[in-house]
C-alpha cells in the first residue's frame, strides 16, 4: 500500500481530479459548473448526464442550501439475475474499469474491508468496501454466504446526475466514478441517490466518499487495495472494453449478476456466484434470511 499522503499527491498529479478541475474551471465563464453537458463525447454514455449547467450558479455551501429542496431518491430490494448491458460495448469509451467479484471463492475473511481502511484512512464508522454475510434456512438446510461490496461505477450513475455542483462525475478516459472534494458542498444528494448506499459523508472533510477503485494505485500499474489483499482471489480488476482482460473473459464465459439491476445504472461490479437472497425475502418465501452489513448501517441497500 501506498501511504496516505503519498497516495493523496500520486492521486493529484496523476492527471487526477484537481488538474481535471483547473481546466475545468478555467475554461469556463464564471458562474458555471466545472462539470458540464461539454464533458461528454456526442454518442457517448455519459451525454446528457447533468443537464442545463451553462445557466446554473457556481454555490458555496450557504447559498445551496438556501436554495436546496431537491427531493431525495429512495431504495429498495437487492435483485440479480441482470448485467448492465451497456457496460461492455467497445468503443464508447477508451476504457472501463470493472470488477467481477468470485463470490464462490469469498469467505468472509474482511480482508479488502481493511486494506481499503488503511488505504484510505477511512474514519470510523464508515466504510468504502465492505463484506455482507447472509445467512438462510432452517436447519439442517442452511448456508452463510458473503457479498462483498463496493461502489458499482455505474455507466449510467445516478449520483452523478443529481450533484447540483459537479463534484462528482465518472471520467471519460477510465469510467471511474469520482468526487472532488474541493467542489463537493456535503449537500448529501449523492448519498441519498446511490441505490448502493455506496456513498457518506466523510465527517473528516465533510464531502460526500466512497470507492475509486483506488485511482492513485491503478494509475500506477497497481491493483486496487481489496484487490492485492484479497487472501482467496475473489476480487478481479481489470478492463472490461479489453477482450484480452481477465475481468472480460470471466465475464464471458462465467453467468454474472450485478446489483439491483431494475435500477438502470448499469454497475460494472460484476458477481459471479452470488447469492442476493435478502431479508425481505423472508416475508415472500417464508424463509430466514438474516443479513450483516458489518457497517453502522445496518440496513442493506
Ligand atoms: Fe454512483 Fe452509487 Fe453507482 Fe457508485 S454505485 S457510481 S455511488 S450510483
Amino acid at each position: 500500500m501506498l501511504p496516505l499522503n503519498g497516495q493523496l499527491s500520486a492521486r493529484f498529479e496523476s492527471g487526477g481530479l484537481r488538474d481535471r478541475h483547473q481546466a475545468k474551471t478555467q475554461s469556463q465563464p464564471s458562474g458555471t459548473y466545472p462539470h458540464s453537458t461539454g464533458d461528454s463525447a456526442p454518442g457517448s454514455r455519459t451525454e446528457g448526464l447533468v443537464t442545463d449547467t451553462k445557466s446554473k450558479p457556481n454555490l458555496n455551501r450557504r447559498d445551496f442550501f438556501a436554495a436546496s429542496g431537491v427531493a431525495a431518491v429512495g431504495a429498495g430490494a437487492v435483485v440479480a439475475n441482470g448485467v448492465g448491458a451497456g457496460a461492455a460495448t467497445p468503443g464508447i469509451r477508451n476504457k472501463q474499469y470493472a470488477m467481477v467479484i468470485d463470490a464462490r471463492r469469498c469467505y468472509g475473511v474482511h480482508a479488502c474491508s481493511v486494506a481499503c481502511k488503511a488505504e484510505f484512512n477511512v474514519p470510523l464508522g464508515e466504510t468504502r468496501s465492505w463484506v455482507e454475510f447472509t445467512e438462510k434456512g432452517s436447519f439442517p438446510s442452511v448456508s452463510r454466504t458473503f457479498l462483498p461490496r463496493l461502489c458499482n461505477h455505474c455507466s449510467e450513475p445516478v449520483c452523478v446526475s443529481v450533484c447540483p455542483t459537479g463534484a462528482t462525475w465518472k471520467r471519460d478516459e477510465d469510467g471511474i466514478v469520482v468526487v472532488d472534494q474541493d467542489f463537493c458542498i456535503g449537500c448529501k444528494y449523492c448519498v441519498q441517490a446511490c441505490p448502493y448506499d455506496a456513498r457518506f459523508i466523510n465527517p473528516d472533510t465533510g464531502s460526500a466518499d466512497k470507492c475509486d477503485f483506488c485511482i492513485h494505485r491503478v494509475s500506477q500499474g497497481l491493483e486496487p487495495a481489496c484487490v492485492e489483499a484479497c487472501p482467496a482471489r475473489a476480487r478481479i480488476f481489470g478492463d472490461i472494453n479489453d477482450p484480452e482482460s481477465e475481468v472480460a473473459k470471466l465475464i464471458a464465459t462465467n453467468p454474472v449478476t450485478v446489483l439491483r439491476p431494475e435500477q438502470g445504472t448499469e454497475p460494472n461490479v460484476y458477481y459471479i456466484g452470488a447469492d442476493h437472497t435478502d431479508e425481505r425475502d423472508l416475508r415472500v418465501e417464508s424463509m430466514f434470511v438474516s443479513v450483516t452489513t458489518h457497517r453502522r448501517y445496518e440496513e442493506r441497500r
